[in-house]
């Protein structure tokens, strides 16, 4: 049973406004509903990623209730988060929700990845409730790379490739002698100088150990599928126009640490294109099979009470 027809209808909404439109005005005039008003870092924060994405807009930035993390990034911007917890809602099922960590722009140079995510969080602004799922957003898990250079980088200001910085239990023994072999000392796959060297990296290892997520989603471009690494319950179907295809994890990766190591779900959405976004139509769908596959792939852990 899908049950989150306000989130699509509001979303389907927000897409006409800012993708058929291209203007975000009705919206950013609508009332603010976070409790606080944004402090002057997130108002900071979310100029830079407005003057940086064409999508995201300085207004609808700030409506979104951007928290700050501890932890910093090499540059000294915020580590910025947003959790939707269902608890309260009455219309949603009495069950235990899955917990979902969603996080996009570990590349930097990854654009479209971090637009859509801000678009699916304005949609999941007014409704949280409507999926039933507890939702922790990292929109931005990489900001100096989006952020620090121009053009943006796919690593982080220490040329670090966070995908590969991760602390599998392989790290030590493969994650160097891979990256110069495999990789040739590809620059954008460096690994670092160890595992969970950079502070970015750190910040999201401790999120997964605390929020203890029943699954992982994490977006991506420009390979245009569908990646998945974990037990086998969750294996998904196609999102959207996205094919299930394995790619395979590497020493330091997400996958490998997350999905093998700790047996996450993991699922990577690799949308087609970095720097163009996918159609509103292809947005709405691949929402909506996420949401489908939350629903029915991790309803497992109802029978773990
Ligand atoms: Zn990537």
């Amino acid at each position: 049973m899908i049950y989150n027809k306000r989130m699509l209808n509001n979303l389907r909404k927000i897409l006409t406004i800012t993708v058929l439109s291209g203007s975000f005005t009705a919206l950013s005039a609508s009332p603010i509903e976070t409790p606080n008003s944004p402090s002057n870092e997130i108002k900071q924060f979310c100029k830079e990623l407005s003057n940086k994405l064409g999508t995201v807009k300085y207004q609808g930035c700030l409506t979104l209730g951007l928290q700050v993390a501890t932890t910093r990034s090499v540059e000294d911007r915020p580590l910025t988060y947003r959790e939707y917890v269902p608890e309260t809602i009455e219309s949603v099922p009495k069950r235990p929700k899955g917990r979902i960590l969603f996080l996009s722009g570990i590349h930097g140079d990854e654009y479209s990845s971090i637009s859509i995510t801000y678009l699916w969080m304005l949609a999941m602004r007014k409704h949280p409730e409507s999926t039933g799922q507890h939702w922790l957003f990292l929109p931005l898990a990489n900001p100096d790379g989006l952020l620090g250079q121009r053009p943006s980088t796919r690593m982080n200001a220490r040329g670090v490739d966070l995908n590969r910085n991760f602390p599998s239990p392989d790290w030590e023994q493969l994650a160097l002698p891979y990256w110069k072999h495999f990789y040739h000392k590809n620059k954008r796959r460096y690994p670092g100088p160890e595992a969970a060297s950079e502070p970015e990296t750190k910040w999201l290892v401790e999120t997964i150990e605390r929020f203890k997520p029943d699954a992982i989603i994490s977006v991506h471009a420009p390979y245009g599928l569908i990646d998945y690494d974990g037990p086998e319950h969750a294996t998904p179907d196609n999102i959207g126009g996205l094919e299930h295809k394995e790619l395979g994890t590497y020493p330091g990766s997400l996958g490998r640490y997350a999905g093998e190591y700790l047996n996450i779900p993991v699922l990577t959405l690799e949308l087609r294109a970095a720097g163009t976004m996918p159609t509103e139509k292809e947005i709405y769908n691949i929402w909506q099979d996420i949401e489908e596959w939350a629903e029915l792939k991790l309803k497992r852990k109802e029978t773990d009470f």
